[in-house]
C-alpha cells in the first residue's frame, strides 16, 4: 500500500467524516469492501483496515477541544446551491484516451452521449470525472466526483466540490429510482431508470430526500454489500418510504449493458 502515516491521515481527513462517528466503510487505501473502520469519538481520529493484505491503520490525537474537531473534521455545512467552480484542470473527455476507455468499460458512455451526465477529465489527478449538477440550472454544477484512472491513486473516489449532493443520473419521467455503488453504475441504469451513486458511503439526509419523489426505490449494491444494502432497505423504509425493495445482482450494475439493466428491472 506503501503511503506513510501523514499520507493516509490526509486521505482519511478528506473522507470528511463528522466528529462522534465510528463508520465502517470501502477501503481507499486497498479499494476492499466495508473494510477499513474509522473512529472520530472522543476528539480523535482512529482508522483501521481489517484486510489481511492492508497495512491502513493510525491514529491522530486531537490536539485541543471539540472545536478544534469541528474545524478540522467536520465537512463545512454547504449549501446545495452554492457553485462549484469548474477548476482549469477539468479537460473534455475526449482529450484522454484512459479515461474515455473507462467510460466504454463501464457503460457510461451511452448516458454520457445523450446528455444524461456531464463527464469529464482531470488532467491533475488523473481522474475520470462525473460532474453533479445543480438541481434547477441545467448548465451549473454543485461538485462533481472523480474516479481514480491509475490504482496508485488515493482515494478510488474523490469528491470535489459539495459532498453533500449525490450523484444522479436519470431521466424526468422516471418512476423509480435505484441506489447503486458508484457513479458509473448510476450511469449504466439511467436510461431504464435513475441511479443514485453512493459511493461506499452510508445513506445521507441528502439521499433520502431526493428518494422521497419516487413511486419505487430498489437497492441495488454489488453482490458483496447485501448486508449493507438490507440495512439502507430499512433505512429508507423507517424513514418512512414504503416502496423499498433489495434488488440482488450477480455483478455490479455497471457492467451490465441498457438491454440488460431493463430486462432486469421491467423484465
Ligand atoms: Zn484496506
Amino acid at each position: 500500500m506503501g503511503l506513510n502515516y501523514k499520507q493516509q491521515l490526509e486521505v482519511v481527513q478528506g473522507l470528511s467524516i463528522p466528529p462522534d462517528t465510528t463508520i465502517r466503510m470501502d477501503c481507499p487505501f486497498c479499494h476492499n469492501k466495508n473494510t477499513l473502520s474509522v473512529d472520530t469519538t472522543s476528539n480523535n481520529i482512529g482508522w483501521y483496515c481489517f484486510h489481511t493484505a492492508c497495512s491502513a491503520k493510525g491514529k491522530h490525537q486531537g490536539e485541543k477541544d471539540m472545536n478544534y474537531v469541528n474545524a478540522t473534521f467536520k465537512q463545512k455545512e454547504e449549501s446545495p446551491d452554492t457553485e462549484f467552480i469548474v477548476p482549469d484542470s477539468f479537460k473534455i473527455l475526449d482529450s484522454n484516451d484512459k479515461a474515455k476507455k473507462y467510460i466504454h468499460k463501464n457503460n457510461c458512455w451511452e448516458a454520457w452521449s445523450w446528455g444524461r451526465a456531464d463527464i469529464k477529465y482531470d488532467v491533475k489527478q488523473d481522474r475520470v470525472v462525473f460532474m453533479i449538477r445543480h438541481k434547477q440550472k441545467a448548465h451549473e454544477f454543485v461538485g462533481a466526483v472523480g474516479r481514480a484512472l491509475s490504482s496508485a491513486t488515493y482515494p478510488k473516489w474523490y469528491m470535489y466540490g459539495n459532498k453533500d449532493v449525490p450523484f444522479i443520473c436519470g431521466l424526468h419521467e422516471h418512476n423509480e429510482a435505484v441506489i447503486v455503488e458508484d457513479c458509473a453504475s448510476a450511469c449504466a441504469v439511467s436510461n431504464i431508470l435513475t441511479g443514485v451513486a453512493i459511493l461506499g458511503t452510508s445513506l445521507k439526509q441528502s439521499h433520502k430526500q431526493y428518494l422521497k419523489q419516487y413511486d419505487k426505490i430498489y437497492v441495488g449494491l454489488d453482490r458483496d454489500a447485501t448486508k449493507k444494502s438490507y440495512d439502507i432497505a430499512n433505512e429508507l423504509k423507517s424513514y418512512g418510504l414504503q416502496n423499498v425493495h433489495v434488488k440482488p445482482l450477480t455483478d455490479d450494475l455497471k457492467y451490465f449493458s441498457t438491454e440488460e439493466i431493463k430486462e432486469m428491472f421491467n423484465g
